[in-house]
């Protein structure tokens, strides 16, 4: 099982986000989460991908533990948080190169060319990132999560904001990029 989530519970403070969600998702597939706003999809996500701590229960991804194996298990997870955070005043070449550095990505150079291919990103790449349209923000974000290769994906909302031709486009991508990757992503859109 690529995914494993098992009685998952977590309160903030008084709010009760997730109340005992249990799920698997195998390796491959390409798995919509779906619910309306508040519902804990952001919550989930942040549970899954190390950067939340559970109230309550246990998630593996490829049989790794976030606890013991947090280190080995984020090497193999590539997030898209909501929002899709990236530095606007950096060029995409330089922020992508900046992350793969962060991450420990070996060949760098020959990574990066390879990754802005698949998302196309050619002509925008010695773009400033706040220049680009929300849609070509959405595929380096895509990039980023890409860049060291992990097995699986977690996106959160993306396409969220894009309009109907970058929606399809996005989603394209996604099951492109998603070829040989186990994904989950979400989307409030019923
Ligand atoms: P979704 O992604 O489905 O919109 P979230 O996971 O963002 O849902 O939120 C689930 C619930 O948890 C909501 O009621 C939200 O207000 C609450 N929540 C999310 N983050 C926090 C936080 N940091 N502190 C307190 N409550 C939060």
């Amino acid at each position: 099982m690529s995914i494993s989530v098992k009685n998952i519970t977590k309160i903030y403070g008084e709010q009760k986000a997730l109340n005992n969600v249990s799920f698997e998702i195998k390796e491959g597939e390409i798995v919509g989460f779906l619910g309306p706003n508040g519902a804990g999809k952001s919550t989930m996500m942040k549970i899954i991908t190390g950067y939340l701590p559970q109230s309550n229960g246990q998630v593996r991804v490829n049989g790794l533990e976030m606890g013991e194996d947090a280190l080995e298990l984020k090497k193999q997870i590539g997030y898209l948080p909501e929002h899709n955070p990236l530095y606007l005043e950096m060029y995409v070449w330089e922020f992508l190169e900046f992350a793969a550095e962060l991450t420990g990505v070996k060949n760098k150079k020959e990574r990066i060319a390879e990754v802005i291919q698949l998302v196309g990103l050619g002509k925008e790449q010695n773009k400033l990132i706040e220049s680009l349209s929300k849609g070509y923000r959405q595929r380096v974000g895509l990039a980023h999560a890409i860049l060291h290769d992990p097995k699986v994906l977690i996106l959160d909302e993306p396409t969220t904001g894009l309009d109907p031709n970058q929606i399809v486009e996005i989603r394209n991508l996604i099951r492109e990029i998603g070829k040989d990757k186990t994904v989950m992503l979400s989307t409030h859109i019923m």
